[in-house]
């Protein structure tokens, strides 16, 4: 695999595919990590004297133009990140902007996904766009690591067309879920949560014989608690998974690993901000009311096995972080990966999100990986398209 210092590239024209799906409200970006995290590729190509023309998506446009999902502010806050100016081009196929763009300057194209093709199953589709994207460059760089579970045109298929390599991004998170998967420093803690187990079944099924520790929170917890025949109230559950959770945990202890569940449970009547939080145990949560959040026991019995841990990762939220009263399990949760002495990873958008919200800096973690979908099926042992195909 070439690397971005593979090509020289003064006076080249670089196609560059980045991750820019930043949450957006009111027109507002409401956490710019992922622009922050395509800034150095970005740098090293134009301080090589590259002319640069970025491809981004964000949100699921499904191949029509939606005012509220443009990438107009992307390119506004990506302008004043680099202190330069970035040139935004509404059009995406015949992009004069992109045609004109010279050594040392960035162009950011709107919203790939505004074409059909980018995302469309046939591959005939796909090409087609993808050899309108590399007429406008002669090299590929691809850093959009939050997308490159897929196989879209921007992200896979343009790099049959074009000389290419992964940017600096790409090759880092790349480099860290190696650390996780090849040889961990042991012991080897995951702490999984957020809303649906079905999510992380395949993480959960691939890694269980790697781990030491498997610490489970979140909405996902109760289908788990269920498996036990325990009372879950209103709390979230995936019914229709409970044979395979069930197996699973017989699975755990077969392997010694140390399966964590949470022994309280922050329950309330509502799935509200305001709603009366009590603390039950995981065993009697009465029947009207739902689980938002693992206890202070189970927070202080996951944070003392993850800072025993030498690795980490982390991905989903232990509660409903986005209301005060339900984020205390997240907070402790995050707070023990922080003095994680060896690699602490947080996997994923909403988990980077949930921490940043909570009051944390990137750098109080080893590293926060910021494609959620991307790192979550590497680790489940699946390929991903737009990495092999960068071989
Ligand atoms: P995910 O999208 O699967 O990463 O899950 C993130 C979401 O899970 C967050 O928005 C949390 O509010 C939500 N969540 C975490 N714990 C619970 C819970 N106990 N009940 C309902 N939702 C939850």
């Amino acid at each position: 695999m070439n690397s971005l210092q593979s090509f020289d590239y003064a006076g080249k024209r670089v196609l560059l595919r980045c991750d820019l799906n930043v949450p957006i409200k009111d027109g507002v970006i409401t956490d710019d990590g992922r622009i922050r995290a395509s800034l150095p590729t970005i740098q090293y190509l134009v301080s090589q004297g590259a002319a640069v023309i970025i491809t981004a998506h964000l949100g699921r446009p499904k191949g029509e133009r939606k005012a509220e999902l443009s990438l107009a502010p992307v390119a506004h806050r990506l302008g004043d990140l680099l202190d330069m100016k970035v040139t935004f081009s509404q059009e995406i196929i015949g992009s004069i902007e992109a045609k004109n763009v010279k050594a040392g300057e960035v162009v950011l194209i709107e919203n790939i996904r505004y074409e059909g093709a980018e995302t469309s199953k046939d591959e005939s589709e796909r090409t087609t766009l993808a050899k309108e994207l590399a007429a406008y460059a002669d090299i590929f760089i691809s850093d959009g690591f939050g997308a490159v579970h897929r196989k879209h045109a921007s992200v896979y298929d343009v790099a049959k067309l074009l000389p290419h390599a992964p940017g600096y991004l790409v090759a880092a998170e790349i480099d860290v879920l190696k650390k996780l998967t090849q040889n961990p420093q042991r012991p080897y803690g995951v702490v999984l949560g957020g809303s649906k187990v079905s999510d992380k079944i395949g993480v959960i099924e691939n890694l269980l014989d790697k781990v030491n520790v498997m610490a489970i929170g979140g909405g996902m917890l109760f289908t788990f608690l269920a498996a036990q025949g325990y009372e879950i109230g209103k709390s979230l559950v995936e019914v229709d998974l409970i044979p395979t959770v069930k197996e699973l945990m017989a699975r755990a202890e077969k392997l010694s690993v140390t399966l964590l569940l949470p022994t309280d449970i922050v329950v309330a009547p509502a799935f509200a901000a305001d709603a009366t939080p009590t603390i039950v145990g995981a065993d009697s949560i009465p029947a009207d009311q739902m689980g938002l959040d693992i206890g202070p026991v189970s927070a202080a019995a996951f944070a003392a096995a993850i800072v025993e841990c030498k690795t980490v990762f982390w991905n989903g939220p232990m509660g409903v972080f986005e209301f005060p009263n339900f984020a205390v399990g997240t907070k402790v949760v995050a707070q023990a990966l922080t003095q994680v002495t060896g690699i602490s990873v947080v996997g994923g958008g909403d988990s980077a999100a949930a921490v940043r919200k909570l009051g944390f800096a990137d750098s109080d973690f080893g590293y926060i990986s910021t494609g959620g979908g991307a790192s979550l099926e590497y680790l489940e042992g699946k390929e991903l398209p737009g990495i092999s195909v960068l071989a």
